[in-house]
């Protein structure tokens, strides 16, 4: 009798203690599935741990914590640095001349597609996936083709005279509108690239845009000289950007669009879309395209001051 009230007593403890829990295990397993935003890896840390493996630094090719520029193109233009291992990403965010431009270039694997009467030239795999994707699309009674005559491969005099066509009218129309004096408008005329571009930076956060209209910044259309995914021969331009069919069969062949408002843009990863967040990138809705972003906006460290733009 004795013997049977005890185990009775500790079946009673039991349930009073392990009720709790197990009703608690059950509430953990019925939580709500995250979001692919929520999901999403750190973008630096999954980049710093992809160049521990080949013995390189974040700082060696993208100095995010002591330049500005790096710091803006690795969150701008930085998705390519998580693309499948198929795809050579450059050996820095920055160009700093042709020369090392034209390095990078000659030692990839590359491949011309004709598309119509356009030619693009795209790394191997890149090409390769975008021969795929037309056609998938044709299949479809679509079309992919190239926007405007420079879509896919640009050298460093490129992406600079681009740059200069945007900055030097808005450096105009600011300095006719006296927020900018003749003076300081002058000596970023004369700096290194690499400054001339922080000091946009710079100015941009009064509002003095730089975009076209001076309305946007410079970065929504037009990437910093040197810096361009186009130069790393990831990126394409497509004329059919606006047409949601054609985004989803680029988007299953591994292209993706990566820089917010720049929507004829597409840059190529080699990844399913569900490998993207598990990579640092977060999806961003804007006007009903999808930018798949690096997810890295919370760390990046507080804006430095003048005397650390080097
Ligand atoms: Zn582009």
């Amino acid at each position: 009798m004795m013997r049977t009230l005890v185990v009775f007593a500790n079946l009673l403890v039991l349930l009073l203690i392990g009720a709790p829990n197990l009703a608690h295990n059950q509430a953990t397993r019925t939580q709500q599935p995250k979001s692919a935003a929520d999901e999403a890896k750190d973008f630096r840390a999954y980049v710093e741990k992809r160049l521990k493996k080949d013995d390189k630094k974040l700082e060696d090719i993208c100095p995010i914590d002591t330049n500005i520029v790096a710091r803006r193109v690795f969150k701008d233009y930085g998705a390519m640095f998580i693309a499948d291992s198929n795809v050579e990403f450059p050996p820095k965010c920055v160009f700093r001349d042709e020369n090392e431009v034209t390095a990078f270039q000659t030692n990839l694997d590359k491949k011309t597609v004709a598309i119509g009467a356009r030619t693009v030239e795209l790394q191997e795999t890149a090409a390769e996936a975008l021969e795929d994707a037309i056609k998938a699309a044709a299949k479809q009674g679509l079309t992919i083709t190239p926007r405007g005559a420079s879509a896919s491969r640009r050298n460093y005099a490129d992406t600079f005279r681009i740059w200069k066509s945007r900055f030097d009218p808005a450096l105009a129309h600011w300095v006719k509108n006296k927020k900018i004096s003749e003076q300081d408008a002058e000596i970023a005329r004369k700096m290194e690239t690499i400054d001339q571009v922080a000091q946009v930076i710079e100015w941009e956060k009064n509002g003095w845009w730089f975009s076209t209209g001076m309305n946007r910044s410079i970065f929504s259309s037009v990437a910093a000289p040197g810096t361009s995914q186009h130069l790393s021969m990831l990126a394409l331009d497509v004329a059919e950007f606006s047409d949601k069919r054609v985004r989803k069969v680029l988007n299953e062949h591994g292209w993706y669009q990566t820089i917010i408002d720049d929507t004829p843009h597409f840059t190529y990863l080699g990844l399913s879309e569900e490998e993207l967040p598990k990579r640092g990138l977060i999806p961003e809705s804007k006007d009903g395209y999808i930018f798949w972003i690096p997810n890295i906006s919370a760390e990046l460290p507080p804006k430095k001051d003048k005397a650390d733009k080097r």
